[in-house]
C-alpha cells in the first residue's frame, strides 16, 4: 500500500495548490481526482472557460458595434461561428489542465484518477478509472472536493434546455431567448455572453438587486450598464415553476405584489448558486462532521473535527472563489509544515467579469453602516479619464471608503474596464493598511484606468480630486 504524508482529494484550485505547496515543503504527496482532467470546476467548467467565452463574445460585439467608429471597415457581414468559439474555449481548457498535470509531475506528486472515499481517518479507497481499486494510507488528508451547481427543489434540470453553467459553456446554438434565473456573478457573465451573440436575455432575480452582497452602488451601475446593452431585468421575482414544453421553457414567477408573471424562452439557465460537494466521499467513515448546509465543518486552521483531516475551498464556509480556495490550500500545507500562516478573509477580492467589470475588496457601505463605523467616501467616474475616452469604455467608477478619523482604507469598490486587474491595488493597499492619502500620493501611470483609483483616494482623503 502506498503511504503519503498528505493525500489531497480533489484537484481544483484548492486541491492542486495545496498539493504543490505540500510537495514544495518536502511532504510526500498524492492527489486524487475523479475526472480524467485536473483543475476542478475552475479550469474545466468555471473560471477559465467562462472567461474564454466572455472574451470571444466581446470581440464579436466590438466588431459589430464599434469597429466602424474606430475606422475599421469589414467587407460583408460579421457572423458568429459558435462551434469554433466553443472549440477555442475547449482548447484553452485543455492547455490549462495539461499545465496542472505538468506541475504535478514537476513536483513529484502522485496523481490517482478515480473517486476517493474514506475507509477510515488514515486510509482512502480509490475506485480507479481503469476499474481497479486501490487504497492509500495518508498521515494527513486535505478534502478539496469543491462544489456543484445547485438548483431549486421544483426545477427539473434536463441539461438540454433547462441548464446550469456547465451546459451553458457548450451550447450548440445561440439561444433565441435565454431566461436566466439568478442575477449573481455566473448568471450575469454567461447571460452577457449570449446577449452579445444575439440572444434576448431576461434575468429573473429573487432579491431587489443584482449581485447581492456587493456594494449597492456597484449593483445599480452594473444594472444600468447591462440594461443599455439590452439585457432585461426582473427583480424581486420569486420563481415558482420551470417547465419544458417541447422546445420552449416556461418560467412562472410571482412579482413583488404577488402577481404571477410568465416568461417564455428556448433556454433557461439556472444560476442560483452552488452547493458543497461531498457525494461518494464517505466522510462519515473517517468521522468528519458536515454542517447543516452540507459543508465540511472546519476551525480557523481549516482543520475538521478529526485532527489529521483538513478541508478547503468551496466545500467549506466562505466565498466560493478560486483564489480563496488557493489561499486555503497554501494555509493548510504551511500549517502541516509547522508554520503559522494566516488568511485575511476581509481582503479576498470579489470580481464579476462582465463588461464593465466589477471588483471589490473590504467592507461595503452597507456593512460599515450596519457596524456603525464612521467612514468617508470618495468616488471618481471612469468617464473623466482620458484613457477611458480613448477606448470608449466610459461606464463605471471607483469608490474608496476610508475611516473618517484615521483615513485607513476600509473598502475599494469599482466598476469599469479592467477592474478585475485594478482591484489588486486596493488589496495591496489594504493589506499594508494604507490610508486613502497614501494611495492619493502615489504616482499612477498616465493614461490608465488606475488613475481613477488615485482620484477616488484624493476624493476620499480630502475631497479634492483633480480631474472633476
Ligand atoms: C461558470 C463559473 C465561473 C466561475 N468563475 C470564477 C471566477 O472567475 N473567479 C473565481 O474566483 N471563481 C470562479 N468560479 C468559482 C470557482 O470555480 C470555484 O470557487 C473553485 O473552482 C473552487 O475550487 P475548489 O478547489 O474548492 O473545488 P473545485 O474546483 O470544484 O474542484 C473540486 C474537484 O474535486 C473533485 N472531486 C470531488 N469529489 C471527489 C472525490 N470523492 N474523489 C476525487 N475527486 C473528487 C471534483 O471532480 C473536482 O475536480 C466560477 C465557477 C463557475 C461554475
Amino acid at each position: 500500500m502506498n503511504q503519503y504524508d498528505v493525500a489531497v482529494i480533489g484537484s481544483g484550485p484548492g486541491g492542486y495548490v495545496a498539493a504543490i505547496r505540500c510537495a514544495q515543503l518536502g511532504m510526500k504527496t498524492a492527489i486524487i481526482e475523479k475526472y480524467p482532467t485536473l483543475g476542478g470546476t475552475c479550469l474545466n467548467v468555471g473560471c477559465i472557460p467562462s472567461k474564454a467565452l466572455l472574451d470571444s463574445s466581446h470581440h464579436y460585439e466590438d466588431a459589430v458595434k464599434h469597429f466602424e467608429e474606430h475606422g475599421i471597415d469589414i467587407p460583408g457581414e460579421v457572423k458568429v461561428n459558435l462551434e469554433q468559439m466553443i472549440s477555442r474555449k475547449q482548447g484553452v481548457v485543455e492547455q490549462t489542465t495539461k499545465g496542472i498535470q505538468f506541475l504535478m509531475d514537476k513536483n513529484k506528486i502522485d496523481v490517482y484518477e478515480g473517486l476517493g472515499s474514506f475507509k477510515d481517518a488514515t486510509h482512502i479507497n480509490i475506485a480507479l478509472a481503469n476499474g481497479k481499486k486501490e487504497t492509500v494510507e495518508a498521515k494527513n488528508t486535505i478534502i478539496a472536493t469543491g462544489s456543484k451547481p445547485s438548483t431549486l427543489p421544483f426545477i427539473k434540470l434536463d441539461k438540454e434546455r433547462i441548464i446550469t453553467s456547465t451546459e451553458a459553456l457548450k451550447l450548440k446554438e445561440v439561444p433565441k431567448h435565454m431566461i436566466v434565473i439568478g442575477g449573481g456573478v455566473i448568471g450575469l457573465e454567461l447571460g452577457q455572453v449570449y446577449k452579445r451573440l444575439g440572444s434576448e436575455v431576461t434575468v429573473v432575480e429573487f432579491m431587489d438587486r443584482i449581485i447581492p452582497g456587493m456594494d449597492g452602488g456597484l449593483s445599480k451601475e452594473l444594472m444600468r450598464s447591462l440594461k443599455k446593452q439590452k439585457m432585461k431585468f426582473n427583480l424581486s421575482h420569486k420563481v415558482k415553476s420551470v417547465e419544458r414544453v417541447g422546445d420552449e421553457v416556461v418560467v412562472k414567477a410571482d412579482d413583488k405584489k404577488g402577481q404571477e408573471v410568465t416568461f417564455k424562452g428556448d433556454y433557461c439557465l439556472v444560476s442560483v448558486g452552488r452547493r458543497p460537494y461531498t457525494d461518494g466521499l464517505n466522510a462519515e467513515a473517517a468521522g468528519v462532521k458536515l454542517d447543516e448546509r452540507g459543508r465540511v465543518e472546519v476551525n480557523d486552521h481549516l482543520q475538521t473535527n478529526v485532527s489529521n483531516i483538513y478541508a478547503i475551498g468551496d466545500v467549506v464556509r466562505g466565498a466560493m472563489l478560486a483564489h480563496k480556495a488557493e489561499e486555503e490550500g497554501t494555509l493548510v500545507a504551511e500549517t502541516l509544515a509547522g508554520q503559522k500562516p494566516h488568511i485575511n478573509y476581509n481582503l479576498i477580492p470579489g470580481v464579476v467579469y462582465t463588461w464593465p467589470e466589477v471588483a471589490a475588496v473590504g467592507k461595503t457601505e452597507e456593512q460599515l453602516k450596519e457596524e456603525g463605523v464612521a467612514y468617508k467616501s470618495g468616488q471618481f467616474p471612469m468617464r473623466a479619464l482620458g484613457r477611458a475616452r480613448a477606448s470608449m469604455d466610459i461606464d463605471g467608477f471607483v469608490k474608496i471608503l476610508a475611516d473618517k478619523k484615521t483615513d485607513e482604507v476600509l473598502g475599494v469598490h469599482m466598476i469599469g474596464a479592467r477592474c478585475a486587474d485594478l482591484i489588486t491595488e486596493g488589496v495591496t493597499a489594504m493589506e499594508f493598511r494604507a490610508s486613502a492619502e497614501d494611495i492619493a500620493r502615489m504616482s499612477h501611470a498616465h493614461p490608465t484606468y488606475a488613475e481613477a483609483v488615485k482620484e477616488a483616494a484624493l476624493a476620499a482623503t480630502e475631497d479634492r480630486p483633480i480631474h472633476i
